[in-house]
C-alpha cells in the first residue's frame, strides 16, 4: 500500500486553507500552522468574483458562502456625483460577484477544511523552510513533508528564508476598511456596489459595498499624503463633505477601521525544491480589481490539481507555475496600473483586460455550480 503524501502549510489564511482542503480532497494529509492563537479573519468585507466562487464550489465551501453573502444588483462608478459606468451583475447572463464579511468567507472555508480532516495548529509560527521539504517552526521543530507551502501572507517568513528574488512596490494610496450597519441605506440603488470618487477639492474614494441584509463594508481610499483623511478614528466631516449621501453611515464609524497601503510583490519564481509559495506571499497586489484572494485560492487549487497530473512534486510545481502564473501576472500588473493611475475614477471598463480573472474558469472547477 502506498502512503499518502503529506503537506506542511504555513498560514491559515485563504491561501493556506484552500491549499490544505484541495490537497486533502486528493488524498494528501495536510497540516496548517497559524501563528495567531485564534483562527479568524479581521473585520472587513471582501468581493469574490465568479472565478473565486467556482473555486469555493470545488473546495466544498460554496453553499456555506452563499448562505449569508450579498448578491448586489449592479456595480456603479459615480465620480463627483455623476455615474461614469454601470454594469448589472448577478443577473442571468452577467458576471457573478458576491460580497460578504471576511469572517463569513473564512468560516465557510474553515468548516470545509474541518469536514475533510485538515489538521489545524494555532500559535504555531513558521520561521522558514528548506528546499528539501522541511518547514521550520519558531519552537525549533523541523517538520518533514512531501510538499511545504508558504501561505504566510505578504510578509512571508517562509518565502524570505528561501531568498527568492523579489520585487516589491508600494503605491500612493491606502484604504481604510470598515464594517458598519447599513442604517437607512437599503433597497434600490443602495443594493448596488457603488464606487464613489471625489476628485475636486480632495481625492477620496469610498467603495460602498453591502455585505448582507444589515452589514455594510466601506473601503475608503485616502492618499498617503493626506493624513487627516487616512486617520482613524475616521473624521466624518472630511468624508461627508466629499460624499454627502453617505453621511448617515459615516457618522457611525467612531474608531473602527484599519488602514493598509496598496502593495505589490512579484517573485521571480513561486517555488524552490519542494516548497511552494502561494497567495499574497507570492503575488500581493493592489486591491483595485478585488482579485488578491480570488487568485490566491485559484492558485491553491491549481497546485493540488497539478500534483495529480505529475509523478513528482517538483514536476507538479513546474506545471503549476506554467499553467497558473500568466493569469495572476496579468491581473497583478493590471491592478497595479489602476492603482498608479487612479483611472477607476473614470469608470470600470468591464473589458477582458480588467476582468480576465473574473471570467476565467479555474483549473479544477466545472462551469455548473453544485448549488444554485
Ligand atoms: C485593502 C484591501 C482590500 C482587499 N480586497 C479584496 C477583495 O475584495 N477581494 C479579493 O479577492 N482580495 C482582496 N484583497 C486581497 C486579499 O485580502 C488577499 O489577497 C488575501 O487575504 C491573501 O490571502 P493569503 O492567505 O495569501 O494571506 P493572508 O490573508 O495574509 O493570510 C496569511 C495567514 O498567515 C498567517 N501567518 C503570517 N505569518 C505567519 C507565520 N510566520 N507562521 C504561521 N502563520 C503565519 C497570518 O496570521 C494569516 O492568517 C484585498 C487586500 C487589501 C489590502
Amino acid at each position: 500500500m502506498t502512503r499518502s503524501r503529506h503537506a506542511e502549510i504555513a498560514g491559515a489564511g485563504f491561501a493556506g486553507l484552500a491549499s490544505a482542503i484541495a490537497l486533502r480532497q486528493r488524498g494528501w494529509t495536510a497540516r496548517v500552522h497559524e501563528s495567531n492563537p485564534e483562527l479568524r479573519a479581521f473585520g472587513a468585507g471582501i468581493f469574490i468574483w465568479d472565478n473565486g466562487l467556482h473555486v469555493l464550489d470545488s473546495l466544498g465551501a460554496y453553499r456555506d458562502v452563499l448562505d449569508g453573502a450579498f448578491a448586489c444588483t449592479g456595480y456603479e462608478t459615480r465620480t463627483d456625483g455623476v455615474t461614469r459606468s454601470f454594469e448589472p451583475v448577478n443577473s442571468p447572463g452577467s458576471l457573478r460577484l458576491l460580497t460578504m464579511t471576511r469572517q463569513h468567507l473564512y468560516q465557510a472555508m474553515l468548516s470545509a477544511a474541518r469536514r475533510v480532516g485538515v489538521e489545524l495548529v494555532t500559535s504555531s509560527e513558521a520561521i522558514g523552510a528548506t528546499p528539501e521539504g522541511e518547514l521550520l517552526l519558531a519552537d525549533g521543530s523541523r517538520l518533514k513533508a512531501d510538499l511545504v507551502i508558504g501561505a504566510d501572507g505578504v510578509k512571508s517568513k517562509v518565502r524570505d528564508s528561501l531568498q527568492l528574488p523579489m520585487e516589491r512596490k508600494a503605491y500612493q494610496d491606502g484604504l481604510i476598511r470598515v464594517l458598519t450597519d447599513r442604517g437607512p441605506l437599503k433597497g434600490g440603488e443602495w443594493d448596488r456596489v457603488i464606487d464613489f470618487w471625489a476628485t475636486r477639492e480632495r481625492t477620496l474614494r469610498i467603495l460602498y459595498t453591502p455585505c448582507g441584509e444589515n452589514t455594510l463594508y466601506m473601503a475608503m481610499m485616502a492618499p498617503l499624503n493626506d493624513p487627516a483623511a487616512n486617520a482613524i478614528p475616521v473624521d466624518p466631516e472630511i468624508w461627508s463633505a466629499a460624499f454627502p449621501a453617505l453621511r448617515p453611515v459615516l457618522t457611525t464609524l467612531a474608531d473602527r477601521g484599519r488602514y493598509d497601503l496598496y502593495e505589490k510583490t512579484v517573485l521571480k519564481t513561486w517555488s524552490s525544491g519542494k516548497v511552494a509559495i502561494v497567495g499574497d506571499s507570492a503575488h500581493a497586489m493592489p486591491p483595485t480589481l478585488a482579485q488578491g484572494a480570488g487568485c490566491a485560492i485559484m492558485n491553491a487549487l491549481g497546485l493540488a490539481v497539478a500534483t495529480e497530473e505529475t509523478d513528482t512534486v517538483e514536476e507538479a510545481l513546474a506545471l503549476w507555475q506554467r499553467r497558473e502564473r500568466p493569469l495572476t501576472d496579468h491581473t497583478q500588473s493590471r491592478a497595479a496600473e489602476l492603482a498608479a493611475s487612479r483611472s477607476l475614477a473614470s469608470g470600470m471598463a468591464w473589458d477582458d483586460v480588467g476582468l480576465r480573472a473574473a471570467r476565467h474558469l479555474p483549473t479544477g472547477t466545472v462551469a455548473e455550480f453544485s448549488a444554485a
